[in-house]
């Protein structure tokens, strides 16, 4: 027997029809890619949205059809976010730190209609758009007055030339309704960083979009209302930047962007001007603005909490966060293909309850699951292991926005319902669940597995070290053995006693790496994460 309540769609354009219509005075602020701050409400933004909407219908954007961007976080990429997904279209964000090559491919899979692109990222797209047979227009993220001189001749593609978003806004009116379907309609679309073959598209639903916003908002997750003040440094580019311009639109949560410009110092003003209270992104990005606050003896006055997510936050951040700036840690884990979220490890009344130095313990690890997200640990045959927070396994996933198949593929991504997340981990019996490593990073030594991840969180509470690296390297005797790659501070020259003798005491003794090696550089990838494919290639034969 069904229910006997109405049936709706859950979409994406009612939220910004919300926030207009309740919280039409929540601010927008964006630091602009041409300099200065912008500065609007909710209501103003939702108008521009329709505008906009009607500005794509105009250029044949059709329900279904995918619209490119190349943008930071601004109020502009924020509009497209609406409007695009608003009018049935699929937003499709490109993250511009990609390998051209990549961007290439994944405009063409894509078969993208229209490219939005912010002015940083012009030679990009000047490069690329010979190779884009589908792509019928250009639309540059900028006024008149800052459209480049030869945009006409660079930019045109066939007989269209480029248009300047805000003299074509400008020429349509706020009238505009937005459409009602099926909530299973795609709404986002982000690729993988493909760090081994190429991108994958995970294409997002309005339906899984709203439910993850709904599941975020939540007290014992974000805990975002229209009393919070949010900085989302993680990119729009990359996962709908965590999902956070749909939860604030929920909520009325005013919203800050920090642009192009995301070092410590640029960063510490916008908190201070605006007075920032939850600030997201990876911990590089909270590496800079920590060092840039010690060094010119700042601290952070309006910030209660900080997620950090992307790849591990080391204990040493966790502490500084706490103990210099008063600021709690939510250790958050999640991936492209969970839209993204799957843990977060947030401030419960039990674990304010706790000592600081139990505390920590569990604010190392990733957290718990939101609710909607079932999480897992299996072994290489797929049997479910146990939970008590020693056992090593596979990560599995199932939830209303995990990934079924990727984009354009014909095949399932799961296994018996459920999709391996590439992660080893274990999950304690409380529920939390603590990465252990990639599942092709995990460092296997004479049969057993070492982290590659805690190492790398011990090494970087060293005294001299800004950054480490640990991979396992071929060994004659146990098959791979860890070695240590670190970039020191400014001015400090850690030696190699120190960095290994650093490890004493904090793990086994078969666990501590047989050598380190100071680097002036380390490899990334689009989205920040260490890329461990190319030093292990690099030092491969560094014990043979
Ligand atoms: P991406 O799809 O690019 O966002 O990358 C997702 C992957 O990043 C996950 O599968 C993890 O390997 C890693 N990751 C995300 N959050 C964390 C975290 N808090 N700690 C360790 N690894 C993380």
């Amino acid at each position: 027997m069904s229910g006997s309540l109405m049936q709706g769609p859950l979409l994406i354009s009612d939220l910004l029809t919300h926030a207009e219509t309740f919280h039409s005075h929540g601010e927008i602020v964006s630091r602009t890619v041409e300099g200065p701050i912008h500065r609007y409400t909710y209501k103003d933004a939702s108008q521009r949205a329709k505008q906009l909407a009607n500005l794509l219908e105009s250029l044949g954007v059709q329900h279904g059809d995918r619209v490119a961007s190349l943008a930071w976080n601004g109020y502009r990429h924020y509009e497209l976010y609406f409007a695009v997904s608003g009018m049935g279209a699929i937003m499709h964000t490109i993250n511009p730190r990609l390998f051209p090559e990549q961007i290439e491919y994944i405009l063409q899979h894509a078969e993208d209609k229209l490219l939005c692109v912010d002015l940083s990222f012009l030679p990009i797209v000047q490069r690329l758009l010979p190779q884009l047979p589908h792509l019928e227009r250009i639309i540059v993220l900028t006024d008149d007055a800052h459209m480049p001189a030869d945009a006409q001749q660079t930019l045109s593609k066939g007989n269209h030339p480029p248009i300047c978003y805000e003299s074509e806004l400008a020429k349509h009116n706020a009238e505009y309704e937005w459409p009602r379907f099926s909530d299973d309609a795609g709404a986002v679309l982000c690729y993988t960083s493909g760090t081994t073959g190429k991108p994958k598209g995970v294409l997002y639903s309005h339906r899984s979009q709203i439910l993850h916003a709904y599941a975020s908002v939540q007290p014992d997750a974000m805990n975002l209302s229209s009393h919070s003040c949010v900085l989302p440094v993680v990119p729009m580019f990359h996962v709908s930047a965590w999902g956070v311009p749909y939860s604030c639109t929920l909520t009325g949560a005013k919203m800050v962007f920090p642009g192009a410009r995301m070092d410590g110092a640029a960063l510490a003003e916008l908190i201070e001007d605006e007075k920032a209270d939850f600030l997201l992104g990876v911990p590089t990005v909270w590496l800079g603005l920590l060092d840039y606050l010690r060094q010119n003896d700042k601290k952070l006055h309006t910030v209660q909490r900080v997620v950090v997510g992307g790849s591990a936050a080391p204990l040493a951040m966790i502490k500084e966060f706490q103990e210099v700036h008063d600021v709690f840690l939510i250790h958050a884990w999640g991936m492209t293909e969970m839209s993204p979220l799957g843990t977060l490890c947030t401030p419960t009344a039990r674990l304010l309850s706790l000592p600081l130095d139990q505390r920590y313990q569990y604010q190392r690890k990733q957290g718990r699951p939101v609710f909607g997200v079932a999480l897992k640990i299996v072994d290489a045959k797929g049997e479910a292991l146990p939970h008590d927070g020693s056992t090593f396994g596979r990560l599995m996933v199932k939830g209303p926005w995990v990934i079924e198949r990727y984009y354009r593929s014909d095949a399932s991504a799961l296994e018996n319902g459920w999709f391996d997340t590439g992660d080893v981990a274990t999950i304690d019996p409380e529920g939390y669940m603590q990465i252990v490593d990639r599942t092709k990073d995990v460092i296997k030594s004479g049969g057993e597995w070492i982290s590659s991840i805690e190492l790398e969180n011990i090494a970087v509470g060293h005294p001299d070290v800004q950054e480490a690296c640990v991979v396992g390297v071929p060994h004659p005797k146990w098959d791979e053995r860890p070695l240590l790659l670190v970039i020191a501070k400014p001015n400090h020259q850690p030696t190699r006693e120190s960095l290994l003798q650093y490890f004493e005491g904090k793990v086994a003794k078969w666990w501590i790496p047989d050598d380190a090696i100071v680097v002036k550089e380390l490899p990334h990838t689009a989205t920040g994460k260490l890329l461990k494919i190319s030093v292990r290639e690099t030092h491969q034969k560094h014990y043979l």
